[in-house]
């Protein structure tokens, strides 16, 4: 009798939340969805997930904007959805408007970008040693390739260390160049010093879209190879010695794509990994030791 009453019980207490929802959804209908935003203190360089969970199918796909760019979404389950955001050491910290907009309107949420410091790093060029300038098929094939918004999600789970030698410079470091503080430079990437032909392996799966060879003139990122994850995620090996695979080649997490180089601008052997989201060089650190659904 005590265990009927129970029931009784939960059945009212679940008819109560059933109503309460109800009418959450048929008095706010631009509301019946829940946005979930992780990290939930993320700081300059993280990628910032959103996952919306929608109540029904009548709302569209979302899209979030921040900071007055807008970013697509992807479907992660049934009217669920996901949109990274990246970050870098170049934005502002500080609050920050997201919306997100679908069909209903528009919902806005506060995120809070915590500021983060950077190492610094003094360069002293010659005037003689700026002679690379780079060509523009290199330019143009690298923004072409960091643009790409693959519809499939081909990473899964934490991506891997590409390369086992250590490494020489963190995302992210700032610059100085002959005294001056260069304002838009910041490390892109992650630098492994290993001995040169040393394999450089895929960090999670994905689509090889870019190949270019110094000899075709990617005169300061040597040897590249351009790995599509899917979904606005792209990462980027240059200066390599050697390359293993060819544009359209589907490639496993730890796969060897090529082997460590000196080549284009490079004072000595070593693997410069970039992991760029909508075209953003993130810190690949979250990625490697969270991961990011
Ligand atoms: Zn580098």
């Amino acid at each position: 009798m005590l265990f009927f009453s129970l029931k009784i019980k939960q059945f009212i207490h679940s008819l109560i939340l059933a109503t309460v929802t109800a009418i959450f959804i048929v008095v706010i209908p631009g509301l019946s969805q829940t946005v979930q935003v992780t990290p939930t203190n993320p700081q300059l360089g993280d990628t910032i997930s959103v996952v919306i969970q929608q109540a029904n199918r009548n709302l569209s796909t979302p899209t979030v904007s921040m900071d007055g760019k807008t970013y697509p979404s992807f479907s992660i389950g049934q009217n669920r959805f996901r949109v990274l955001l990246p970050t870098t050491p170049l934005d502002k910290s500080g609050l920050r408007q997201l919306q997100v907009t679908t069909n209903s309107g528009i919902q806005n949420l506060n995120v809070n970008l915590q500021n983060r410091s950077f190492p610094t790093q003094s360069i002293w060029l010659p005037p003689s040693k700026e002679s690379l300038k780079g060509t523009d098929l290199e330019f143009d094939r690298v923004a072409a390739f960091k643009k790409l918004v693959t519809p499939e999600k081909f990473w899964n789970g934490p991506f891997l260390r590409p390369n086992n030698g250590p490494v020489s410079t963190i995302y992210g470091v700032r610059r100085y160049y002959n005294g001056e503080f260069a304002e838009n430079y910041y490390h892109r990437g992650v630098d492994y010093a290993d001995y040169n032909g040393s394999p450089v392996v895929a960090p999670a799966a994905g689509r090889i879209s870019l190949v270019g060879l110094e000899s075709q003139g990617f005169e300061i990122h040597g040897n590249t190879v351009g790995l599509d994850h899917g979904q606005g995620v792209t990462s980027i090996f240059i200066h390599l010695s050697s390359i293993n695979v060819r544009e359209g080649d589907m490639v496993k997490a730890g796969q060897q794509i090529g082997t460590v180089g000196s080549t284009g601008a490079s004072t000595g052997p070593h693997l410069h990994w970039g992991l760029y989201v909508h075209g953003q060089a993130v810190d690949p650190v979250p990625w490697r030791f969270n991961g990011i659904e």
